[in-house]
């Protein structure tokens, strides 16, 4: 275990020079305070839960100091924001402060979130706020323990400088985790700024440092995207199952390395909606809960765009060609799961399908609704349930084949218990839960945070006196209007 001023760094990406990205020093905001951090976010650089207790903490995680080895640098990149090309984006507020090299070998960028104003801040004031940081770290966090994929979150600081967005708020900096910072938009901006020789550096980097397996390949760039798609459908499968919308899928906030990335105005579903929309800003639909899997394809499009200096289209056409079938075979997998089922049998993608729709305009939520149905035996379980459903009809015929399918398993209720509990999470972060420690900490006090942090890194465990976190939400936290501005 290591102090927290004794981090190693290689800041491979720094090397790679000023086309990629630039040197920009942290704007420190006043009278930083830690906020919350993650003990398991934490031991991925070796760093032990006390140095939470540690006020230098607070200063790294705010700009007041900087670890020996770090090299700030904002990351140029592009990308098409809500179907449209911008040619120019960039880190205009995060700052890459470098990579960290494990005890275990294993490289994770630590990236600083509301650093200041960068060349890349366009009309924005490089700032992010306390509502989006805490935001940011408690999903980033809660979709690792779920066993989704993410970037990670190592603490949230918070301080008194005044930050204008609809409102007056504060200014709060988020210490961010991943094995890479490169998006999708990275491999944009450099084709179509027709910067041939910096778009091969960037792949051949990506290749090297996170895609060695496909430099074994005979064609690497192409086994690359191949990589790509297959990682994203996996991805976008567990979005779909455990009833996640991303909001805002444009294609600089798509990680290269398949991980959710770039938390906004997201949200878990609450009452099944597939036509749920968590963006406020999103009028037309474009990310809507149903949307994000034609969106994740149409993204893997404009990457494989950025591509063809490198590979041939038939090729990237068939690896596009992948995407859906692989989604729809994780996603049943992962949904098989859910309904308790250890083996695939023919029909079962109608049986979700099926449920799905007496689900929808029903007032079900979505993930009690998966709790519930492993608590009791099928039979009262399904009892329970139909009180939600506005087809009761239909229903009893879905519970009939349902019921029908476990008994062909065979296998004890105890069992079917423990193995849906693992799968199903008990806890999930809603959006009202995130708003309630947000006010409290926008008063001062964290210690609600610390708590719902606490409890959504153990979703599936029950957690005796924490269950007013496992409720229903009240109505007004079903309709909560969560806008872009962060
Ligand atoms: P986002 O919508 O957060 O994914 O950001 C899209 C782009 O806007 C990225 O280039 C961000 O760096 C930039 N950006 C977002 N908020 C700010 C801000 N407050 N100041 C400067 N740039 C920002
Ligand atoms: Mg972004």
């Amino acid at each position: 275990m290591k102090n927290l001023d004794e981090l190693h760094f290689d800041n491979r990406y720094a090397r790679l020079g000023n086309a990629f990205s630039v040197a920009v020093a942290p704007d420190p905001i006043d009278e930083p305070r830690l906020v919350v951090a993650s003990e398991a976010a934490l031991a991925l650089l070796d760093l032990e839960p006390a140095v939470q207790d540690d006020p230098l903490l607070a200063q790294l995680g705010s700009g007041h100091r900087l670890w020996a080895g770090a090299e700030p640098r904002a990351m140029v990149y592009s990308g098409h924001q809500f179907g449209v090309y911008n040619p120019r984006l960039g880190d205009g507020r995060g700052l890459l402060l470098g990579e960290v090299i494990n005890a275990a070998g294993e490289y994770w960028d630590l990236h600083l979130k509301g650093a200041g104003l960068t060349p890349y801040s366009r009309m924005g004031d490089g700032r992010a706020v306390l509502r989006s940081t805490i935001r940011e770290f408690l999903a980033s966090e809660h979709l690792h323990a779920l066993g989704i994929p993410t970037s990670r979150a190592l603490c949230v600081t918070g301080s008194t400088t005044p930050v204008w967005r609809e409102r007056q708020e504060s200014a709060a900096m988020l210490l961010r985790l991943a094995p890479s910072h490169v998006r999708f938009g990275h491999f944009e901006y450099f084709y179509y700024s027709d910067q041939r020789e910096q778009l091969r550096i960037l792949a051949e980097h990506v290749l090297r440092c996170h895609f060695p397996a496909c430099l074994e390949q005979p064609a690497p760039h192409a086994a690359l995207f191949r990589e790509v798609v297959e990682r994203t459908a996996e991805l976008l499968a567990y979005w779909q199952a455990y009833g996640f919308c991303h909001g805002v899928m444009n294609t600089d906030n798509m990680s290269i390395l398949g991980i959710t990335f770039d938390y906004g105005p997201y949200a878990f579903l609450d009452d099944f909606d597939a036509n749920h929309v968590c963006n406020h800003s999103d009028d037309s639909g474009r990310y809507s809960f149903s949307n994000q899997v034609p969106i994740a394809h149409w993204n893997l499009a404009a990457l494989a765009q950025a591509l063809t200096p490198f590979v041939g289209v038939d090729e990237l056409r068939a690896s596009l060609g992948l995407f859906l079938p692989l989604f729809q075979a994780h996603y049943l997998d992962l949904m098989r799961r859910r309904l308790g089922l250890a083996s695939a049998a023919e029909g079962d993608q109608e049986l979700v399908q099926r449920l799905l729709q007496l689900m929808q305009g029903s007032a079900v939520d979505y993930s009690r609704f998966f709790r519930q149905l492993g608590e009791e035996a099928p039979e009262q379980a399904l009892r329970i349930l139909r009180e939600d459903f506005v087809d009761l009809a239909g229903f009893d015929a879905w519970g009939a084949a349902y019921r029908a399918r476990v008994d062909s398993e065979g296998g004890s209720q105890a069992e079917r218990r423990t193995r849906m509990h693992a799968v199903n999470p008990k806890y999930v972060l809603r959006n009202y839960l995130a708003q309630q420690v947000i006010e409290a900490a926008e008063q001062g006090d964290y210690a609600p945070v610390r708590e719902l942090h606490a409890v959504l890194s153990q979703p599936y465990a029950e957690q005796p006196g924490m269950e007013r976190y496992a409720e229903r939400p009240p109505e007004w936290g079903k309709h909560l209007e969560i806008s872009c501005s962060s």
